[in-house]
């Protein structure tokens, strides 16, 4: 059996590019290690946020970097081991700041803005039950000086037509009542969608099978060959699948993939929380995302409280660590009190392919033209995942503009 597309991993960006080569006539394939959708994809806040995006080396300097190596407990924590082997990361990171063009970073949002309509549709045709919310995540501010920068950025997202509404304190008070009286301010994005990530990822899993797009779970690819114009995919039980092209989404295990190939990819794992709190009488009505801490706290449709975000650079490692979740949660009990009465019900980590320059990398390898690269989105792959499955499918079709092909070219972050 040859097949047009080959997809090496299932997660949100694995299986929303299968479900637009399928919808284009393309026969694919997905294999992935796990189950569909068992890393990253599976449990993080649920924000489709394309007024959110700003490449992470925007909040990059030497300064901040000192600060996230000494203090573990803070947002974002760089183990030294980390620092240390993956120095090459870390300078283009620190670096990178400079090279960031904000048109590319403009024409990101309003690509992503452009696929919102596309997510609302997906989840009506195939009715998948994932508590799809619209213009109900309020970032909240407690520092004057943070909340006059961020109305900066409004202005902003303003000229780029986007709808984010700016609100007093007292304002935030009126919609939501639990919060604690210490901040100054907010911003309501209005047109931001939110969904239960995990009733996402399992209802679009249910699609995918349900369409009869071929699906091996529990197989792993340890080797992918080039050959003239066919590419060959050898998974771990001694198997070999061919086809046309190969797409490579495996975040960020998409390294190692790439090394097989002779190429090094700069991109890392940075790793999250979210932590799954007993359910509450109260509610909170919006998803709030602390600014100061980098949290989001949200309560679910069943009650549940969920408390998701943090970025730790230390490798691959998903040992959990308790203390690290009881200080997220106390953290953000300073904003919203009544968590602090919650117990922890579950604990969870995620690891997010983070490139050096804080933009994905979509399109074909250096050396390699029926080879694809779909990773690197960081803290965006869901907010991300139509906008890439719709780039790869006119790739494939020979249709994608020059202009995007350049800002997600993969040439920025592989050599050999
Ligand atoms: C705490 C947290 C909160 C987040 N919140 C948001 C949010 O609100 N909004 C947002 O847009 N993004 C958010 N993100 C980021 C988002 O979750 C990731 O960017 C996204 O899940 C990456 O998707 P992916 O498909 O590239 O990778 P993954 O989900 O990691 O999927 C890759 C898949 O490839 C498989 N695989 C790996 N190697 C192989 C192999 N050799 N063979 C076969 N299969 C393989 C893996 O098993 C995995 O299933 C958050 C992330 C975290 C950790």
């Amino acid at each position: 059996m040859l097949y047009d597309v080959i997809i090496v991993g299932g997660g949100i960006i694995g299986l929303t590019t299968a479900y637009y080569l399928y919808k284009n006539g393309f026969k694919v394939s997905i294999l992935e290690r796990g189950r569909l959708g068992c890393e990253a994809s599976r449990n993080n806040a649920g924000f489709i946020v394309p007024s959110m995006y700003s490449p992470l080396p925007l909040e990059a300097s030497i300064a901040n970097l000192i600060k996230w190596i000494l203090s573990r407990k803070s947002p974002v924590w760089v183990s030294a081991k980390e620092l240390f082997n993956n120095w090459r990361w870390f300078m283009h990171f620190l670096t990178a700041k400079s090279n960031i063009d904000p048109a590319a970073c403009r024409t990101i949002r309003k690509l992503c803005r452009d696929s919102l309509n596309e997510y609302t549709k997906l989840i009506d045709t195939y009715g998948i039950d994932c508590d799809l919310r619209k213009g109900c995540i309020l970032e909240v501010y407690s520092d004057k000086g943070d909340f006059e920068e961020a109305k900066l950025f409004v202005g902003r997202l303003w000229s780029e037509g986007f709808n984010v509404k700016v609100l007093s304190n007292e304002e935030i008070y009126e919609i939501e009542p639990e919060l604690n009286r210490i901040l100054v301010g907010g911003l309501l994005y209005e047109e931001d969608l939110l969904v239960d990530s995990a009733k996402f990822i399992n209802g679009l899993s249910k699609v995918i099978k349900s369409l009869g797009i071929d699906i091996c779970e529990h197989t792993e690819v340890t080797k992918i060959l080039a050959r003239n114009d066919i590419v060959s995919v050898y998974t771990g039980i001694a198997t070999r699948l061919d086809a046309r092209y190969v797409v490579i989404s495996a975040g960020p295990w998409s390294i190692q993939l790439l090394k097989n190939l002779g190429l090094n990819l700069l991109m890392r794992p940075a790793r999250g929380y979210t932590i799954t709190l007993s359910k509450s009488s109260k509610r909170l009505n919006n998803a709030i995302f602390i600014h100061d801490i980098h949290e989001v706290v949200l309560s679910r449709s069943d009650g549940a409280v969920k408390v998701s975000s943090i970025l730790e650079f230390m490798g691959f490692n998903k040992d959990i660590s308790v203390s690290k979740a009881t200080w997220m949660v106390n953290s953000a009990a300073k904003y919203i009190p009544y968590i602090k009465e919650l117990s922890i019900e579950d604990i969870w980590v995620g690891l997010r392919p983070c490139t050096a320059d804080g933009i994905p990398v979509i399109g074909k390898i250096p050396g390699y033209d029926n080879i694809i690269l779909a990773t690197g989105h960081c803290r965006f792959g869901l907010t991300f995942s139509i906008l890439t499955a719709k780039l790869i499918t006119d790739i494939l079709k020979g249709k994608a503009k020059s202009n995007i092909l350049k800002i997600f070219s993969p040439m920025r972050m592989i050599s050999s």
